[in-house]
């Protein structure tokens, strides 16, 4: 192994140092943009100096008001007042900032319980658990659930927290073309035809996928996964971060979308961080699985628990969107969604822009492909108010660059509209109207 003058072996390989000292360097300006507001239909971004293609974070002392098109604030519960900010403001008075210790220990209060038995009620299911973070809900439940000897089938398209968990895990993990239920079988059929082979069954195979798709904006197809997973006696673990509360008429995500009994998801997975405006994730399933889970899910016996005002934000919000508010707001703001996004999603084709995923996903990938076409985009669009997200490889392919737009029932159409003639606008200065339409590979 190369060592540096010193005789230290260097802590980045060439790869990971030539890819981030001379093309994320660039374009460092694009993220980590501190925001110095509520992430709600508009922000405030702190004004940066142009880039210097150095490290280091400089500061005008400015800030810019953007239209913003890059929170997850799907259903507008995101804001500094109405009932939940108000609600989450009681809640400090009587439970403080933090809880200051793990579940297990003194981390618990009435807050979590009744979070849990609401999570359970909205789904439809026995029981729940919630963390204090979405990320670890996946990287610390995989590997309680999980262990050498397991089969997991992975959607090529899944989130990091997922992957982490997996790998955790021990288990074997097979991946499969995103949203090709085709190859997904396949790849069950193979693996288990090797285990028989090698006398060697597998301990039990777990299907992992996504409800909506973070960066593809694709909807997974659960019907036909449900019939394979009954097919090869499988289990599903289902993770609707980006779509519960944003899919399905009463927003309770995918199986509310496609008609799928929920009981027939093994393992319901979800953050607490887009539809709801706060942090968090939960699982929700039998009781026996959220039991186990209790005694061995490392993020609940070692982790401290969900904040308070963080669990009374969700909290409040689940409760409108179930209409247990005894108002239609809930419905309200599910359908002012819905139909934003296919509005959004209309109008971009009209422009001629390339995006990916499903007519009713509130995630639409702009496709830009070139990396460099990243940062001008983002940076173009933030001298024109607009704020939103760039993502490259490695979350994308390298040559599948894209802006991320993340719609929300908080936009107004005059908000939509002044965004979509900015995109036309640039759209044909930065050459993103691409005459041949790829077809979207999801
Ligand atoms: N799962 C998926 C599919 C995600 O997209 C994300 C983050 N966007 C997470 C899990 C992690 O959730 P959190 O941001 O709430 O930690």
């Amino acid at each position: 192994t190369e060592k540096n003058r010193d005789g230290y072996v260097p802590l980045f390989d060439s790869f990971e140092r030539f890819y981030l000292r001379y093309v994320y360097r660039r374009v460092k300006d694009c993220w980590n943009r501190p925001i110095c507001s509520c992430p709600a239909d508009t922000l405030v971004l702190k004004d940066r100096i142009t880039p210097d293609f150095g490290w280091s974070f400089e500061f005008t002392g400015t800030t810019t008001k953007c239209l913003n098109l890059g929170s997850y604030n799907y259903l507008g519960f995101a804001q500094t007042s109405g009932p939940c900010a108000e609600d989450s403001i009681k809640s400090i008075e009587k439970y403080g900032i933090a809880t200051c210790n793990a579940r297990r220990e003194l981390g618990t209060n009435a807050l979590h319980i009744e979070l849990e038995e609401l999570t359970a009620k909205f789904f439809g299911v026995e029981d729940a658990i919630v963390f204090g973070m979405g990320f670890a809900t996946n990287a610390l439940n995989l590997p309680s659930l999980l262990s050498p000897g397991c089969l997991v089938v992975s959607d090529e398209k899944n989130h990091a927290s997922i992957i982490l968990g997996l790998r955790l895990s021990g288990a074997t993990i097979k991946v499969y073309k995103h949203n090709n239920v085709k190859h997904m079988e396949k790849v069950i059929v193979d693996s288990i035809a090797y285990g028989q082979k090698n006398g060697k069954p597998w301990k039990k195979i777990l299907i992992i996928l996504e409800g909506v798709f973070s960066m593809e904006g694709s909807i997974v197809k659960l019907p036909q996964i449900v019939e394979i997973k009954k097919k090869y006696g499988a289990y599903i673990y289902l993770d609707e971060a980006h779509s519960i509360g944003a899919t399905g008429s009463h927003g309770r995500g995918v199986t509310d979308f496609y008609g799928v009994d929920p009981k027939d998801i093994d393992i319901l997975m979800g953050t607490f961080t887009k539809s709801f405006g706060s942090a968090g994730g939960y699982i929700a399933g039998s009781k026996s699985l959220i039991n186990f889970l209790r005694a061995n899910s490392h993020a609940h016996c070692y982790a401290s628990s969900m904040a308070p005002a963080v669990t009374q934000q969700i909290l409040t919000s689940m409760k409108i969107i179930m209409g247990l508010d005894g108002t239609n707001e809930g419905k309200k703001r599910i359908d002012q969604l819905a139909r934003n996004t296919r509005y959004f999603r209309k109008r971009l084709a009209q422009i001629g822009v390339i995006t990916y995923g499903h007519e009713d996903s509130p995630v639409v990938p702009m496709l830009v492909y070139l990396f460099s076409k990243i940062g001008a985009v983002v940076r173009t669009l933030t001298t024109r108010n607009i704020a939103v997200v760039g993502a490259g490889f490695p979350a994308t392919p390298i040559m599948e660059g894209r802006i991320r737009f993340c719609l929300s029932a908080a936009h107004s159409k005059d908000q939509l509209d002044y965004a979509l003639s900015v995109i036309d606008e640039i759209g044909d200065k930065l050459g993103l109207k691409y005459s041949r339409k790829p077809k979207d590979p999801n």
